[in-house]
């Protein structure tokens, strides 16, 4: 189903607003603001696809919420195009120049205001969809690392201003090397699947969860506590096993499973997200040491404790 794209119309005259709701109504949902205040507020709250935002208002004008927009990351990306009757090519440069994706001059003409509008509204959803693209892993459909990257900056920021504890496993198939060698790349491949598809309905909107490369994934629990974290660090290594993979060669008869590292930190200004990172990781490498199919904890004394 395609989703229906918004647009929020800033324009202080009663009048135009209807005008111009009148006119993009067929296609698109409309918001409307009567004042810069106003729509920098509602593009704040219901991000919208494009904005068309009148030049000439009372207190704030055009340019001050163009320039509050582009100031702030929640609204700095969403297209604007102003909407003026100011015959004056002064003020369309100034509009370019601050960052402005358009230009429509009043009289207004109903073909020339969808046609743009429409432009704009094709470029958001190719836009979206690249990015869409940049961040999903094909083979899982889960996030790939590039998105894991984006989301842990954001999140490890979080939990030092929210004074919240964030928790990370790092989880890889055991022996996956030679799973591909027994069974073939194309097996491999639905393994990798199957596995993606366990983490993901263990974690739900608890947190992130990335294909981090190969047969490893990670799983980002923002504001979580070392023992729910386990838990779900459990519950994945049991999900796996339930899966029931059979995996077997000349010495070995058993099924797929998997390893996890997993750290729980209180981060401060003076830690980085890449040693959290490594905390987790050098776990999994000691998890992977003492015979694998296990859950090693990192803890903060530097005590490390084997979990199952
Ligand atoms: P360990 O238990 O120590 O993790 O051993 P391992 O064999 O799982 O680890 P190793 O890093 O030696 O090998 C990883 C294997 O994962 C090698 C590679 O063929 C396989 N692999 C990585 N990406 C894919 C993929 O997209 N599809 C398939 N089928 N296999 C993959
Ligand atoms: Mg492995
Ligand atoms: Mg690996």
């Amino acid at each position: 189903m395609t989703e229906v794209q918004r647009v929020l119309v800033i324009d202080d005259e009663k009048i135009n607003l209807k005008i111009i709701s009148d006119m993009l109504s067929d296609d698109v949902i409309v918001m409307l603001a009567k004042s810069g205040e106003q729509g920098v507020r509602k593009a704040i709250e219901y991000q919208p696809d494009l904005i068309l935002l009148d030049v000439m208002m009372p207190e704030m004008d055009g340019f001050e919420t163009m320039s509050r927009l582009r100031h702030d990351v929640r609204t700095s990306a969403i297209p604007v195009i102003f909407i003026t009757a100011l015959n004056d090519s002064s003020n369309e440069e100034k509009a370019l120049l601050m960052g402005a994706n358009d230009y429509i001059q009043k009289p207004l003409h109903t073909n020339i205001v969808l046609a743009r509008v429409r432009l704009h509204l094709q470029l958001v959803k190719q836009r979206k969809m690249l990015e869409k693209l940049a961040n999903i892993d094909p083979l899982t459909s889960l996030a790939n690392r590039r998105k894991y990257q984006e989301v842990i900056q954001q999140e490890w920021q979080n939990a030092i201003e929210n004074q919240s504890c964030i928790s990370l496993l790092v989880i890889d198939i055991d022996n996956f090397k030679q799973y591909n060698d027994c069974y073939g790349h194309a097996t491999g491949d639905k393994v990798l699947q199957q596995v993606a598809s366990v983490l993901a309905n263990q974690v739900l909107d608890q947190g992130l969860v990335a294909r981090y490369g190969g047969e490893e994934f990670v799983i980002l629990l923002p504001d979580h506590s070392k023992e729910e974290s386990l838990d779900v660090a459990k519950r994945c290594m049991q999900g796996v096993e339930a899966l029931n993979l059979a995996y077997s060669h000349e010495d070995f008869n058993g099924r797929v499973t998997v390893s996890v590292g997993g750290t729980t930190q209180l981060p401060s200004e003076n830690c980085h997200s890449e040693d959290f990172f490594n905390a987790a990781d050098d776990m999994l490498g000691l998890a992977k040491k003492s015979g694998k199919n296990k859950i090693l904890w990192s803890l903060p004394s530097n005590l490390n404790e084997v979990v199952e």
